[in-house]
Protein backbone atom coordinates (compact mmCIF):
# COMPACT_ATOMS: atom_id res chain seq x y z
CA UNK A 1 0.00 0.00 0.00
CA UNK A 2 1.39 3.52 -0.92
CA UNK A 3 2.04 6.11 1.50
CA UNK A 4 -0.80 8.02 0.26
CA UNK A 5 -3.67 5.37 0.96
CA UNK A 6 -2.50 5.19 4.39
CA UNK A 7 -3.55 8.89 4.86
CA UNK A 8 -6.13 8.17 3.24
CA UNK A 9 -7.35 5.19 5.10
CA UNK A 10 -6.51 7.11 8.64
CA UNK A 11 -8.68 10.14 7.29
CA UNK A 12 -12.11 7.75 6.44
CA UNK A 13 -11.45 6.09 10.19
CA UNK A 14 -11.53 9.26 11.73
CA UNK A 15 -14.57 10.75 9.97
CA UNK A 16 -16.37 7.37 10.16
CA UNK A 17 -16.08 7.81 13.82
CA UNK A 18 -16.90 11.14 14.09
CA UNK A 19 -19.61 11.46 11.36
CA UNK A 20 -18.06 14.58 10.58
CA UNK A 21 -15.40 16.15 8.14
CA UNK A 22 -13.14 18.83 9.97
CA UNK A 23 -11.43 21.38 7.43
CA UNK A 24 -7.95 19.82 8.08
CA UNK A 25 -9.76 16.74 7.03
CA UNK A 26 -11.18 18.65 3.91
CA UNK A 27 -7.40 19.79 2.98
CA UNK A 28 -6.13 16.34 3.29
CA UNK A 29 -8.89 15.15 1.13
CA UNK A 30 -8.47 17.74 -1.27
CA UNK A 31 -4.44 17.13 -1.20
CA UNK A 32 -4.93 13.45 -2.12
CA UNK A 33 -7.53 13.39 -4.59
CA UNK A 34 -8.06 16.85 -6.05
CA UNK A 35 -10.90 17.59 -7.99
CA UNK A 36 -12.08 14.22 -7.83
CA UNK A 37 -12.57 14.66 -4.11
CA UNK A 38 -15.01 18.00 -5.04
CA UNK A 39 -17.18 15.60 -7.64
CA UNK A 40 -17.23 12.73 -4.99
CA UNK A 41 -18.83 15.70 -2.30
CA UNK A 42 -21.16 16.65 -4.85
CA UNK A 43 -22.41 13.24 -5.45
CA UNK A 44 -22.59 12.94 -1.86
CA UNK A 45 -24.78 16.14 -1.47
CA UNK A 46 -27.30 15.23 -3.72
CA UNK A 47 -27.76 11.69 -2.34
CA UNK A 48 -26.32 10.00 -5.10
CA UNK A 49 -24.75 7.20 -3.19
CA UNK A 50 -26.80 4.07 -2.71
CA UNK A 51 -25.43 1.03 -0.36
CA UNK A 52 -26.96 -2.06 -1.46
CA UNK A 53 -27.08 -4.64 1.46
CA UNK A 54 -27.81 -8.50 1.09
CA UNK A 55 -29.45 -10.09 3.95
CA UNK A 56 -28.96 -11.93 6.10
CA UNK A 57 -24.81 -11.85 4.95
CA UNK A 58 -24.88 -8.05 5.52
CA UNK A 59 -22.48 -8.04 2.55
CA UNK A 60 -22.44 -4.42 0.46
CA UNK A 61 -21.90 -3.22 -2.78
CA UNK A 62 -22.37 0.79 -3.44
CA UNK A 63 -24.29 1.93 -6.33
CA UNK A 64 -23.33 5.52 -7.17
CA UNK A 65 -24.56 7.88 -9.83
CA UNK A 66 -22.53 9.85 -12.46
CA UNK A 67 -22.27 13.15 -13.12
CA UNK A 68 -23.46 13.32 -16.77
CA UNK A 69 -26.75 14.26 -17.99
CA UNK A 70 -27.60 10.69 -18.35
CA UNK A 71 -27.20 9.89 -14.86
CA UNK A 72 -25.71 6.58 -15.13
CA UNK A 73 -24.88 4.68 -12.18
CA UNK A 74 -22.06 2.37 -11.85
CA UNK A 75 -21.51 -0.62 -9.30
CA UNK A 76 -18.57 0.24 -6.78
CA UNK A 77 -16.25 -1.24 -4.47
CA UNK A 78 -14.82 1.42 -2.67
CA UNK A 79 -12.04 -0.15 -2.15
CA UNK A 80 -10.43 -1.83 -5.12
CA UNK A 81 -13.19 -1.87 -8.18
CA UNK A 82 -15.38 0.44 -10.23
CA UNK A 83 -17.36 -0.18 -13.10
CA UNK A 84 -17.16 3.24 -14.73
CA UNK A 85 -14.52 4.11 -17.78
CA UNK A 86 -12.23 6.69 -15.59
CA UNK A 87 -11.82 3.79 -13.13
CA UNK A 88 -10.46 1.07 -16.25
CA UNK A 89 -8.23 3.74 -17.94
CA UNK A 90 -6.79 6.22 -15.51
CA UNK A 91 -6.52 3.48 -12.67
CA UNK A 92 -6.06 -0.33 -14.09
CA UNK A 93 -3.92 1.17 -17.13
CA UNK A 94 -2.08 4.34 -16.07
CA UNK A 95 -2.03 3.84 -12.64
CA UNK A 96 -2.24 7.77 -12.12
CA UNK A 97 -5.31 7.91 -9.80
CA UNK A 98 -5.64 6.50 -6.51
CA UNK A 99 -9.68 5.59 -7.26
CA UNK A 100 -11.85 7.50 -8.95
CA UNK A 101 -14.87 9.84 -8.28
CA UNK A 102 -17.78 7.25 -7.76
CA UNK A 103 -15.68 5.38 -5.26
CA UNK A 104 -14.55 8.46 -3.13
CA UNK A 105 -18.05 9.38 -3.10
CA UNK A 106 -19.12 5.97 -1.64
CA UNK A 107 -16.72 5.84 0.92
CA UNK A 108 -17.31 9.41 2.12
CA UNK A 109 -20.96 8.69 2.07
CA UNK A 110 -20.38 5.32 3.92
CA UNK A 111 -17.95 7.38 6.75
CA UNK A 112 -20.87 10.08 7.20
CA UNK A 113 -24.08 7.77 7.02
CA UNK A 114 -24.99 9.85 4.33
CA UNK A 115 -25.90 6.45 1.90
CA UNK A 116 -29.57 5.64 1.08
CA UNK A 117 -30.01 1.72 2.16
CA UNK A 118 -31.24 -0.39 0.14
CA UNK A 119 -31.56 -3.99 1.40
CA UNK A 120 -32.12 -7.17 -0.86
CA UNK A 121 -31.57 -11.17 -0.20
CA UNK A 122 -28.32 -12.70 -0.27
CA UNK A 123 -29.87 -13.85 -3.55
CA UNK A 124 -30.38 -10.51 -5.28
CA UNK A 125 -27.27 -9.70 -4.43
CA UNK A 126 -25.47 -12.27 -6.04
CA UNK A 127 -27.25 -11.70 -8.86
CA UNK A 128 -26.31 -8.11 -9.07
CA UNK A 129 -22.26 -9.34 -8.80
CA UNK A 130 -22.77 -11.92 -11.76
CA UNK A 131 -23.99 -9.11 -13.82
CA UNK A 132 -20.62 -6.89 -13.25
ZN1 LIG B 1 -15.99 5.12 -10.94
Amino acid sequence: MSASSLVADSVWKTIQSTRAVTEDQLSILHLLFGKNFERATRIVDQRGVKRISGEPSGRCIFQVVGESRRKEEYFCFPEHYCACYSFFYDIVNRGEQLCCKHQLAARLAAALGACVDVEVSDEQLALLLVKL
